[in-house]
């Protein structure tokens, strides 16, 4: 564990601790390893997650002190890893979001289920024609006698095959004016009639995996509907800060455990009569890796304690978000390449962790963007 744990609260340290023994008896790597290549939910795991009260961090809506023990969790997590930080984080996103917006019986029909292990949420933004510019679906609900009906179809919907699976389903409702001023978000479970999904064969995040889903005339309650419509922006915006430190806080947990077993391969791969850990050709970029990875906990963690702190820390949580998305790419080819031969072959984790790692530069928001939003937020006059 590196030293930036001495930062750490005892709460947080006991939840790490927590964390680490539930995942040796529940998730080891071989385990983890076998879900990602089968393509299959942990429902176990998920279950003692639920039972053992991670989702409660949030659970009555009150967020004081969360992001310090998310960041602990997802750090613990994402050594594991990063496909099971985001399953994590949609249920306690959409858990948050309902004590945010909705209303007790939306609370008790929805939220009851997650805790319960029963059920999970999932989030339905993107579409064929809308990936970043998430304000331009064209997915519509229309407002009936009976409540609502939803035609269109989204696309890499995480999770929305799993059991129980509820999507948070971004529509549009109306036109004319601002496009923002036109979105709402349904609660929609996958297997309301008129829904199918399909699944997308994906190069990683196979835990979990990825769904194209085709909304045809869904008849949905009028309780379905979170928030007011005109809100939609608004519920994934807010949700947005804690879910950047929770899923950078899970890169960092990958990242480690890739150099992790580089260092230990590195020691233990000896080639030409000495360790290659002796070449400085294998040690240097290590070392450098290591002390960029530190860097990215330190930006993730300053985050969540900005958070703690009652603030809104969007430009920070974007740059840790943009470091360790960054970071768990590099390492994982770094430690592709000093594993050589041997870290290509799919007995242990490290090419799971290379396909994950290729897309947390994206998910959550591509770098471009993170940049573009970061210049703005330095004074720069961008796109004038
Ligand atoms: C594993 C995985 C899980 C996902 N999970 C979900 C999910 O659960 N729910 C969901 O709704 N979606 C999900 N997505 C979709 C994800 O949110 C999108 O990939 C993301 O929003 C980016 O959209 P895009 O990939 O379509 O890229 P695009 O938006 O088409 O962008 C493509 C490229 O153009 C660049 N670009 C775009 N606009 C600009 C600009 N204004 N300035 C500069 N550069 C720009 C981007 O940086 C990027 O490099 C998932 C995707 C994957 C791969």
């Amino acid at each position: 564990m590196s030293t930036s744990a001495l930062l750490e609260t005892d709460d947080q340290i006991e939840l790490r601790k927590t964390a680490r023994a539930l995942f040796a008896k529940l998730a080891p790597e071989r385990d983890i390893r076998i879900w990602d290549e089968e393509g299959s939910y942990p429902v176990d795991l998920y279950s003692e997650i639920a039972a053992l009260g991670w989702y409660d961090i949030v659970a009555d809506g009150d967020v004081d002190g969360a992001a310090g023990l998310l960041a602990a969790l997802c750090e613990e997590i994402g050594r594991g890893s990063s496909d099971l930080v985001a399953l994590f984080n949609l249920n306690l996103s959409g858990i948050r979001d309902l004590q945010r917006w909705g209303t007790p019986e939306q609370r008790a029909r929805f939220v009851e289920p997650v805790l319960r292990g029963d059920a999970r949420f999932s989030i339905a933004v993107s579409e064929p024609d809308v990936g970043s510019d998430s304000a331009s679906v064209s997915t519509r609900a229309v407002a009936d006698d009976d409540g609502w009906v939803i035609n269109g179809q989204k696309t890499y919907c995480e999770a929305a095959g799993t059991p129980g699976a509820v999507m948070e389903l971004l529509a549009k409702v109306g036109d004319g004016g601002r496009k923002r001023d036109h979105l709402a978000v349904f609660l929609v479970p996958v297997d309301t009639p008129g829904i199918e999904i399909r699944r997308m064969p994906a190069l990683g995040r196979n835990i979990s995996g990825i769904y194209e889903v085709f909304l045809r005339d869904v008849k949905l309650p009028p309780e379905a509907l979170l928030g007011e419509v005109g809100q939609g922006w608004q519920i994934l915006r807010e949700r947005l800060v804690l879910e950047r430190i929770m899923i950078s806080s899970g890169f960092v947990g990958s990242s480690s455990a890739v150099i992790d077993s580089t260092i230990t391969y590195a020691n233990e791969r000896e080639q030409f009569g000495k360790p290659i850990s002796s070449y400085q050709g294998v040690s240097l970029p290590l070392a450098e890796m290591y002390v960029r990875l530190d860097a990215a906990r330190c930006a993730v963690r300053r985050s969540a304690e900005l958070f703690d702190r009652g603030a809104a820390p969007e430009v920070e949580s974007t740059m840790a978000k943009f470091l360790c998305g960054q970071i768990y790419a590099e390492s994982a080819a770094l430690a592709m390449q000093i594993q050589g031969a041997y870290g290509y072959v799919r007995d242990h984790a490290l090419p799971m962790h290379h396909s994950d790692g290729i897309i947390a530069r994206v998910v959550a928001g591509p770098p471009s963007l993170q940049l573009d939003y970061v210049a703005r937020s330095m004074g720069l006059r961008v796109g004038s």
